[in-house]
């Protein structure tokens, strides 16, 4: 299942995924994330993009100041919610403008975010086929796409939902991130279905470090990730012990990426809630060490 050669060090690359933030306690906190994670040098950071396009500005403006103000590659999250093919061409021409050349091409759920119903519009693009399409026509972008090692909650079956990636990697995508997921096996199977359907772009696995159990819990209903009892036995009467919780968290996602690093894989994706403590613990844990391959320009300049 071995994907990529091996790296030297920790062997791990990693890519983030932070959330633009509504406020400016929280544009504060989005910004101590990134400075405190950038020196780990991922490989690219992500942005998302609100459920209905409702974070289009801020998405674009955390894009373009790590643009200004560090050295990391960022990747721009889109979807094809309730817009029309021309806005999003538009979103796409100014993210060109700006100096974006990664994109995360998705189709994005309803108006009530994940699980709400997605409606596409007479004259947007359907999904994220025709949405990767659309983007290649533009430029030759690397598109990173989603994937679903628990199939995607719409879908019949794990063949439509291999097809329609695979479809998505016809029309250019290339690398694929997946859905979070805690069974490791799952993942492999899923990996070893993508690869029989003739998909060979790397299937990077999407990480989420446990901040709040509760919380990931309710997240995974929506999404279709099965939480093993082992997991929840973990977590079991620390509702009210935060720092415990913190810790069992960042030894349980760190146990999950060495599985996985075991069975080949070199490449992972945090989901990281803009929480960076916990994700920069479990890249220690993981051998990480802050290096200067893609410090804050300020760092890098003061270097
Ligand atoms: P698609 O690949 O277009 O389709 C998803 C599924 O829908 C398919 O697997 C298939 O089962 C079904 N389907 C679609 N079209 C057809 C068809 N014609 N025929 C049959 N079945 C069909 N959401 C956001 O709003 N903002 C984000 O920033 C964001 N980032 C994400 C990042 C990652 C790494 C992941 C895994 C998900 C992210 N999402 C985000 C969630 C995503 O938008 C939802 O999972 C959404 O429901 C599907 O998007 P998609 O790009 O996978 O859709």
């Amino acid at each position: 299942m071995s994907q990529t050669p091996p790296l030297a060090g920790s062997g791990l690359r990693v890519s983030f995924e932070f959330f633009p933030p509504k406020t400016e306690k929280m544009e504060e906190n989005l910004w101590r994330s990134i400075e405190r994670l950038a020196p780990l040098g991922p490989s690219f950071v992500s942005v998302t993009y609100g459920a209905g396009g409702s974070t289009r500005e801020r998405t674009h403006q955390t894009i373009e100041r790590i643009l200004k103000e560090t050295t990391l590659t960022p990747a721009a999250h889109l979807t094809c919610v309730d817009a029309s093919r021309e806005e999003v061409d538009e979103v796409v021409r100014q993210y060109w403008e700006t100096g974006v050349r990664h994109f995360v091409a998705l189709r994005g759920d309803g108006q009530n975010g994940v699980g709400g119903k997605y409606v596409p519009r007479e004259d947007g693009y359907r999904n994220a086929v025709e949405l990767v399409a659309g983007l290649k026509a533009f430029a030759d972008f690397e598109i990173s796409v989603a994937a679903y090692p628990e199939k995607h909650p719409e879908s019949p079956d794990f063949a439509t939902d291999i097809d329609l990636l695979k479809r998505k990697v016809d029309n250019g995508a290339t690398r694929a991130i997946t859905q979070f997921f805690f069974d490791n096996d799952v993942f492999e199977r899923y990996v070893e279905r993508v690869r029989r359907a003739g998909i060979y772009i790397p299937i990077v696995p999407g990480i989420v470090p446990i901040h709040d159990f509760v919380k990931v819990a309710r997240f995974s209903n929506a999404t279709g990730a099965k939480i093993p009892s082992w997991l929840a036995e973990r977590f079991d009467g620390l509702e009210e012990d935060p720092q415990t919780r913190s810790h069992v968290a960042a030894a349980v996602c760190a146990e999950q990426v060495l599985d996985l690093q075991k069975r080949g894989l070199s490449d992972f994706h945090f989901y990281t809630m803009n929480r960076a403590d916990l994700v920069y613990s479990i890249c220690h844990i993981l051998g990480m060490r802050a290096g200067t391959a893609a410090a804050p320009k300020s760092e890098a300049a003061a270097a």
